[in-house]
């Protein structure tokens, strides 16, 4: 089974060591947890680098630095949360300028740009962005940003990163890459020419359900310099505890990634075989769409997948999802853990209707971020609640 190219081969190494310097002050291996809101200055405006924990901290810095180097970036900025990166994001943007988002995203996301930035006059326009002449004829001159997801959340949908960049370029417009699916074990952004990737670090790189928390990264200055502005102005920082645990998650990212890409392999192809399954979405099957272009900038197809029922109603679907017993019934993804989830009900209730079926969202959908337990006992769980 192919489940990685050999462009994967010295991630490990990157992983555990990226960003890690001993303490100055005790050698400590482990950055310490910098619990601290101020620092003493030696004289007025004489000080070691920071002044105040906003704008500076050592655990965060150790952070930024290891968000910088595994996802192949000059710059790392760590936020409170995936929406908080988000967030600084569009602060970039001034009233009249044109977003193009991707029309089937994380619901989050969809909801800040439309209930929060549409009323501060920053307009977007919805479009599917797996055909990137989508984007290319919704260019305008007032095109500042192009945002989009790959894999999308929940129904698996690959976007050409490099052709999109090349589209954004000539068009003067950054482009931003919500890289939380895929994590940086399978797919580098910056490399196909993107300007920014985002992170919601609560997912893969914490990978332990046990802190929320957003990254950007990025390889120009100004921009790093503008982020950084937004990111201390705003003050949406994490805290050092929290920076701590996504440098901790990250050492082992590597391993975990490995692992759910196995399960995933697994389960997709069990799912697909059995008589009560109508579809499953995952990128790793050659039939799925856009197989040969996640082929082509991912590592591997990751263990994030959707599937439907035969019977597509919110009744059997119910039924699947409350018979799991070790696949949680939960939000979120990405940890060491299985979760099960109802993107109808749960993540994507905030998408009306109508909306989300004609994107091809339906009521019986069901998502799985498949985790790292032995493959075996999940098979017997899913078998069990499909009945
Ligand atoms: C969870 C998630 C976010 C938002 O991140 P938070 O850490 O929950 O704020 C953004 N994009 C994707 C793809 C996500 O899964």
């Amino acid at each position: 089974m192919s489940i990685e190219n050999n462009k994967s081969k010295n991630l490990g190494t990157k992983f555990i060591h990226a960003g890690m310097v001993p303490d100055p002050s005790t050698g400590a291996i482990m950055t310490p947890i910098y619990q601290t809101s101020t620092y003493v200055q030696e004289a007025p405006g004489v000080n070691k680098g920071y002044e105040y924990a906003r704008s500076q901290n050592p655990t965060r810095k150790a952070l930024e630095d290891a968000l910088a180097i595994i996802e192949n970036g000059q710059y790392g900025l760590a936020f409170s949360s995936g929406v908080a990166a988000t967030d600084a994001v569009i602060k970039l943007l001034n009233p009249g300028d044109e977003v193009i988002a991707a029309n089937d995203m994380y619901g989050g996301t969809y909801r800040l740009f439309t209930k929060i930035f549409a009323k501060y006059g920053i307009k977007f326009i919805y479009v599917d962005t797996t055909n990137p002449q989508n984007i290319q004829t919704a260019i305008t001159a007032k095109t500042k940003l192009i945002w989009i997801e790959t894999p999308t959340n929940p129904l698996m949908n690959i976007t050409d990163i490099a052709a999109v960049a090349a589209i954004s370029k000539a068009a003067g417009s950054w482009l931003c890459v919500d890289n939380t699916f895929a994590s940086p074990y399978l797919q580098n952004p910056l490399d196909l020419g993107a300007d920014i990737v985002m992170h919601s670090s609560t997912k893969y790189l914490g990978g332990h359900s046990d802190v929320i928390q957003g990254a950007l990264i990025m390889n120009d200055a100004s921009l790093r310099e503008q982020l950084y502005f937004i990111q201390k102005s705003c003050g949406a920082v994490p805290g050092p505890m929290d920076c701590f645990l996504v440098l901790r998650g990250i050492k082992t990212l590597h391993v975990r990634m490995k692992a759910h890409c196995e399960n995933g392999f697994l389960i997709a192809h069990f799912l697909r075989k059995h008589p009560k399954v109508a579809h499953v979405y995952w990128c790793g099957f050659s039939d799925h769409p856009n197989h040969d272009i996640a082929k082509v900038q991912m590592r591997g197809f990751g263990g994030m997948m959707s599937f439907t029922l035969k019977d597509d109603s919110i009744d059997a679907a119910t039924k699947v999802l409350s018979s799991t017993k070790l696949f949680a019934l939960a939000e979120s993804l990405g940890g060491v853990e299985s979760l099960i989830n109802h993107p109808a009900s749960m993540t994507h209730a905030s998408i009306p209707r109508e909306e989300r079926i004609k994107n091809g969202l339906s009521d019986g959908l069901i998502r799985l971020s498949v985790g790292i337990e032995d493959a075996d006992d999940l098979i017997e769980d899913l078998t069990q609640a499909i009945g």
